[in-house]
């Protein structure tokens, strides 16, 4: 073994050899002797581990394209486009909302040119990032007041920060959620400097159950949407209304996390199960934190809606100067708002909500072209069966949508290898497996991407 690691040739070697002097040209020596270095750590690696016998031969025109492929693979970007076959519509790890073109041209504009981020273009004078949307959020949620950072659990940790730390927040039990990328509740309680008080048990907190826990020390009362769970059966929960009255009867400041924060209802798609961020401020509730990339279909952020007493001392804590939206990302949340606002129909202008609103006939016809356009591949199987989609996001979990898939399948492969494949592809398909079959599901699949689709899954198949 070790015979076999004094056999690999030293950097300098390689390096100064004909084959490479090409790839010196074209990248650089420096370039060319971390690749040479890379490839060497993986031969060894393969090597130790018993997947390669012997060591390739290194002064070929094979071993220094390897070299150049390892350069190249480090140039082309890492983030790279996915089509969403899942049938989930806000899906996290691939980005959740897409953005309205009204939004991606804000972004362009304020990444192309300057602007008056911070700056009173009236006055001169020095301003601040907030303005460009906080009317907008006065009018969309009835809030006095408000102010956005970087993303919603931001938003709860900043919060609980400045108007809870060193005393006492009281939550359910119940409501002690933890959610994606592990964001706990008790530990984001324990991160701002406030102490956790629980109250009540797992399926039942009553009223009497806050109001016992209330105290001299408790800052805040905190309800947190239970995004991506239910408890069911013998359940108990006192009402928004209740606890609001309950925490201002005792000078407490009522908080709500409501994660995905809808601006207007959907209950007319069957979409009952999120409330608008509208209705909570007029419950009661002093302060609502909501993500901007979930229901609200616009850039990643966390919005802080509420009184504008607690909104100001917010804006003059440093940690919210420290988790401040950036100004990307304000551009687009300030486009997407507008969308909301008459006469624009936000059902129509957002794509999530656009997606989330698509009629069982539209999904349809889109599963038949997606069928009719990979139907051209040799030796596929495909067929159009009824799907299951969800908003996701941790929005209405339980809530299944309609929709419908083209399920995939060829004899010399896997649904599983199939799926892989399309996965690694470009661009890079993302499917789901149901009943042994590769499916795509067409609920979140643009019309503009079926060739892209018909082409990668080609590409896929290929021997
Ligand atoms: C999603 C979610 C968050 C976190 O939102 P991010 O914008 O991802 O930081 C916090 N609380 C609840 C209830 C959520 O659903």
């Amino acid at each position: 073994m070790s015979d076999t690691f004094r056999q690999l040739p030293q950097i300098h070697a390689l390096l100064e050899s004909a084959q490479a002097s090409p790839l010196v040209v074209r990248y650089g020596r420096g370039v060319v002797a971390h690749a040479l270095r890379t490839r060497l750590d993986e031969i060894r690696e393969a090597l130790r581990s018993g997947r390669e016998a012997t060591p390739p031969e290194f002064l070929t025109t094979h071993f220094f394209a390897t070299v150049e492929a390892t350069i190249t693979a480090g140039r082309t970007r890492s983030l790279r486009r996915v089509i969403n076959a899942t049938g989930i519509i806000i899906h996290t790890n691939i980005g959740r909302a897409l953005l309205a073109p009204e939004a991606l041209e804000a972004i362009q504009d304020a990444g192309r040119s300057y602007s008056n981020l911070e700056l009173d273009l009236a006055t001169g004078a020095r301003s601040s990032r907030h303005v460009h949307v906080e009317a907008l959020l006065r009018e969309l949620t009835g809030a006095e007041a408000a102010v956005v950072v970087n993303n919603c659990a931001a938003a709860v940790l900043a919060c609980l920060t400045c108007i809870a730390a060193g005393r006492e927040v009281v939550a359910s039990r119940g409501e002690l959620i933890e959610i994606g990328g592990s964001f706990r509740m008790p530990d984001v309680i324990a991160q701002s400097g406030a102490r956790l008080r629980e109250v009540g048990a797992t399926n039942k907190t009553r009223l009497a159950d806050y109001e016992a826990a209330i105290g001299p020390e408790t800052a805040v009362l905190l309800k947190s949407h239970t995004s991506n769970f239910r408890i069911v059966g013998f359940t108990a929960k006192a009402s928004r209304r209740e606890l609001a009255a309950l925490a201002h009867s005792k000078g407490v400041v009522m908080v709500e996390d409501l994660g995905s924060g809808v601006l207007i209802d959907l209950s007319r798609f069957g979409l009952v199960d999120e409330p608008v961020v509208r209705d909570i401020l007029q419950e009661g509730v002093d302060l609502v934190m909501f993500s901007g990339d979930k229901l609200l279909g616009g850039p990643q952020c966390g919005v802080i809606a509420g009184r504008a007493a607690l909104v100001a001392k917010l804006k003059s804590h440093p940690i919210v100067r420290a988790m401040r939206i950036d100004k990307l990302s304000l551009a687009a949340l300030e486009a997407t708002l507008r969308l909301y606002q008459a006469p624009n129909d936000p059902l129509e202008k957002i794509p999530v909500l656009r997606t989330l609103a698509e009629r069982m006939v539209t999904v349809k016809a889109r599963a038949e072209r997606l069928a009719l356009s990979v139907a051209t591949v040799p030796g596929l199987g495909v067929e159009i069966v009824e799907s299951t989609a969800y908003a996701g996001g941790g929005a209405l979990p339980q809530q299944d949508l309609q929709s419908f898939a083209v399920a995939l399948n060829t004899p010399s492969l896997s649904a599983e290898a199939m799926a892989s494949r399309a996965r690694t592809g470009d661009p890079a398909v993302l499917g789901r497996i149901r009943d042994g079959k590769f499916c795509l599901d067409v609920r979140a699949v643009l019309d503009s991407e079926i060739p892209d689709i018909a082409r990668a899954i080609q590409q896929a198949l290929a021997p």
